[in-house]
């Protein structure tokens, strides 16, 4: 049956360049059988014992809904709940295999990361940059995470930064926003170059 946390407790280890981050293996889940509707239980990681998050997911038809707790800098917890649909392809051998939609872009992954307030994917995230070429907006982008980790704020570029970190100046915070905001602004005339979408100024 497979009620509320029986026997469905788990913990991921696992070495990738990405290990310090909370993410989800949609693989993983299908092998533990977690994906059959109506499933529900939760997922815990831990680094070195100590828990690093607790998540609680319930199957639902094509999908799942992940709750849990989320705060920034040391501020308030707030609840947040978020769905995730999926996806299936057919496999050469019979069968099928199933995959996360990013809730950000929609591409079609295995593994989410919970690096911000929600489980997105790694390019929504940009977990994997370094080696690859850089491009203009990769550049933006990481300048405004940059902002963003210095500020506390979340690694969503989508959610507006707006608690200024303790112990920071005003003007120090005002700066660094309007310069995000900035770099925010010509990413957008770049993304909006691609799409044929021209902005004034
Ligand atoms: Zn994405």
């Amino acid at each position: 049956m497979g009620g509320y946390g029986s026997g469905r407790r788990s913990s991921w280890g696992g070495k990738t360049t990405t290990e310090s981050q909370r993410r989800i293996d949609i693989r993983w889940m299908k092998r533990q059988g977690y994906l059959r509707a109506g499933t529900m239980g939760n997922l815990i990681w831990s680094n070195r014992g100590e828990q690093t998050g607790l998540i609680t997911y319930s199957m639902v038809e094509e999908g799942m809904v992940l709750n849990y707790r989320y705060r920034i800098n040391g501020g308030e917890w707030q609840p947040v709940e978020q769905s995730i649909i999926f996806d299936r392809t057919p496999c050469n051998y019979g069968g099928h295999r199933t995959w996360f939609r990013c809730p950000r872009c929609g591409k079609r992954v295995a593994l989410l990361y919970g690096a911000g307030k929600l489980f997105l994917c790694r390019h929504c995230y940009d977990l994997a940059y370094g080696s690859q070429q850089e491009t203009m907006s990769d550049r933006l982008m990481r300048k405004q995470r940059k902002i963003r980790e210095r500020l506390g704020a979340d690694m969503d570029l989508f959610i507006p930064i707006w608690q200024k970190p303790k112990g920071m100046h005003w003007k120090t915070f005002g700066r660094l926003r309007q310069e995000e905001n900035r770099t925010n602004y010509r990413m957008n005339v770049i993304m909006g170059k691609r799409l044929g979408i021209y902005f004034d100024g």
